[in-house]
């Protein structure tokens, strides 16, 4: 290796060809991802290995080898055909974050539908909306959610079956059936439906943090650019105990949760119960976790409750820690690294990208409060909001560009080719998030374009005055929103949660104002300050500013189906 570095060597003589070698994609024409997340583990020798261990509400905890998960993808796809499920039918996953859900994924692209893994906390009407857009054809539950589908049934003309996959003794509904997947027998052999690259294999609804949600479709062959991405940027090594916190729900459920991990053949951990510092952190060290892959919303929570609760647990597996969702505060990482002796690293994705496009990569220098860089192979930049061409000068802020091509891209937003089309300009597909690159080729987050707050003709993102709230010691959160304002057009009003212990008063108010004028711009000041119990955030953990925005300009709030606190 020369010195110039790990990343530095990786770009310079990057070509995909690389993940497609190390997984032999397209071997005897198989390109179906389920093959390669069970039965090529099963081939080289590690049918044996421990695939997933998973911990319930209860404490309760199952293991899955590797030969497990594939006989039991393998009865799941069995059972689909035999419902007459085909290849191209939308099956969707409504389920807890229980071993059918993780090994059902892979049944359904197995027999080649298309999964469409939604949150299980979703509503009725959330999860209408999105079973409606998809014309989805089966939907696989339990018992605890059956309701929310029976209720909407009757307006689902294409939903032709339910499987419930702990049925039990009770009777069923006509058109429902029961699938037992621990109890059913193993099925040996399967014949995987063989996909091509092209063939559709997911389809994920974004988060709806800006607005109505968007079905983004997705292939085969993402699996290309979701391996590689989770041993290089997730840095998985045979021997590690992964866990990835994220919901399959969201796509870093999925991307990171079930086809990273079981294509690089490492074991992966999940604990389906709530969160609490407490419950986390005893998991992580039972567990003996390497590499934790998880969000802000959920950093900035653990924060919230202090060194008391971390020095309680010996953490000193962990070896790597990522974060993805929402920008990554310069705070939060240097926490990180008081805490777990390692920083958080940050990267920068989204439903439509499939995988990590922006990250700080493992043994690269960090930047607390940096996204970092592009993946080698990724062609990201930041261009002019008018021109669409890459700014020039280090530093200026601009709209979050990728050169289109990247194996694990969105190939469509289902239903809706004028929003697709509406996201590429000049060759380049944007994000629809600001950011500004330095002198060294880091990427340094702004906001998202609909969160940038105009006030006097200046564009202010909400991440740095958040960022700058997160330092004092009272605030737990906060979120950093324009409202109306008769001579500037806009001003900064900023939404507190505060930490355990501090009260929400005038002092208080004061106090923090103070704080930040010393790091702030005046035009990026908060002219107002309110303290609030919680802030709006999405299934994912995202905070929904323009819920707050929508308040103070007095306007419709929009689609609020993925409000977490509904
Ligand atoms: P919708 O598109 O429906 O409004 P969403 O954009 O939140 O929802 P996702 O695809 O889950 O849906 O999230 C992607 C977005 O999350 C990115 O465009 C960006 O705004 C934000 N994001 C993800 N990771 C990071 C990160 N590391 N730093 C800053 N922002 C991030
Ligand atoms: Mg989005």
């Amino acid at each position: 290796m020369s010195s110039m570095g790990l990343y530095e060597d990786r770009v310079k003589d990057f070509d995909w060809s690389i993940s497609e070698q190390e997984l032999e994609y397209g071997a005897g024409g198989m390109y179906n991802i389920a093959f390669y997340c069970t039965d090529r583990i099963c081939q080289k020798g590690l049918g044996g290995k421990p695939a997933f261990i998973w911990e319930g509400f209860s404490g309760h905890v199952k293991q899955f080898t590797y030969d497990d998960i594939r006989v039991h993808s393998n009865a799941i796809a069995q059972f689909l055909q035999n419902q007459g499920l085909e290849p191209g039918d939308r099956v969707c996953l409504f389920m807890d974050r229980i071993p059918e859900l993780y090994i059902g994924f892979v049944g359904v692209l197995k027999m080649g539908a298309i999964a469409q893994p939604l949150f299980s906390a979703f509503g009725e009407e959330a999860l209408f909306t999105r079973l409606e857009d998809a014309s989805t054809k089966a939907v696989i539950t339990t018992r605890k959610h059956l309701g929310k589908v029976r209720r909407i049934r009757k307006d689902l003309p294409a939903l032709a079956t339910i499987i419930v996959v702990d049925a039990g003794e009770k009777s069923l509904e006509p058109g429902e059936v029961a699938f037992d997947m621990e109890g059913a027998a193993r099925v040996e052999d399967f014949d995987i439906y063989k996909a091509g690259p092209e063939t559709p294999s997911v389809l994920h609804y974004t988060s709806g943090t800006t607005g109505k949600p968007k079905g983004a479709l997705h292939v085969h062959s993402s699996l290309i650019a979701q391996y590689l991405t989770a041993k290089w940027v997730l840095d998985m090594h045979p021997d590690d105990v992964y866990w990835c916190t994220a919901d399959p729900g969201w796509v870093t459920g999925t991307s990171y949760g079930i086809i990273g991990p079981w294509a690089n053949g490492v074991t992966q951990v999940v604990l389906d119960a709530g969160f609490s510092a407490q419950n986390w952190y005893s998991f992580a060290e039972r567990m003996k976790v390497t590499v934790w892959y998880s969000a802000p919303t959920a950093i900035r929570l653990l924060m919230k409750e202090g060194m008391d609760p971390v020095q309680k647990h010996d953490l000193s597996t962990l070896r790597h820690l990522v974060s993805v969702g929402e920008p990554l505060n310069a705070e939060a990482v240097i926490w990180s690294e008081k805490a777990f002796g390692r920083p958080f690293h940050d990267s920068f994705w989204q439903t439509e990208t499939g995988s990590i496009m922006i990250s700080n990569y493992p043994g690269m220098r960090i930047k607390p409060g940096s996204m970092g860089k592009p993946f080698p192979g990724i062609t990201a930049t930041v261009v002019n909001p008018k021109t669409f061409e890459p700014v020039q000068t280090p530093g200026t802020v601009g709209l979050i560009a990728i050169k289109p091509g990247w194996p694990s891209m969105f190939r469509a937003y289902w239903n809706n080719e004028q929003i697709y089309n509406a996201k590429f300009k000049n060759g380049w597909y944007l994000s629809g998030d600001r950011a500004s690159i330095d002198g060294d080729g880091y990427f340094w987050f702004v906001g998202r374009d609909d969160d940038v707050i105009n006030t006097a003709g200046h564009l202010v993102g909400p991440f740095e005055i958040e960022s700058a709230l997160l330092e004092h010691p009272a605030v737990a959160e906060s979120a950093a929103v324009g409202k109306p304002d008769p001579i500037n057009m806009e001003v900064v009003k900023a939404f507190i949660a505060l930490k355990p212990g501090y009260v929400a008063d005038d002092d208080l108010t004061m106090d923090i104002m103070n704080f930040i004028r010393k790091k702030l711009s005046p035009l990026a000041m908060p002219q107002d300050i309110e303290f609030v119990p919680s802030l709006p955030k999405t299934r994912s953990g995202k905070i929904m500013r323009r819920v707050l925005r929508a308040q103070e300009w007095g306007e419709d709030i929009g689609d609020v189906s993925t409000l977490e606190n509904e």
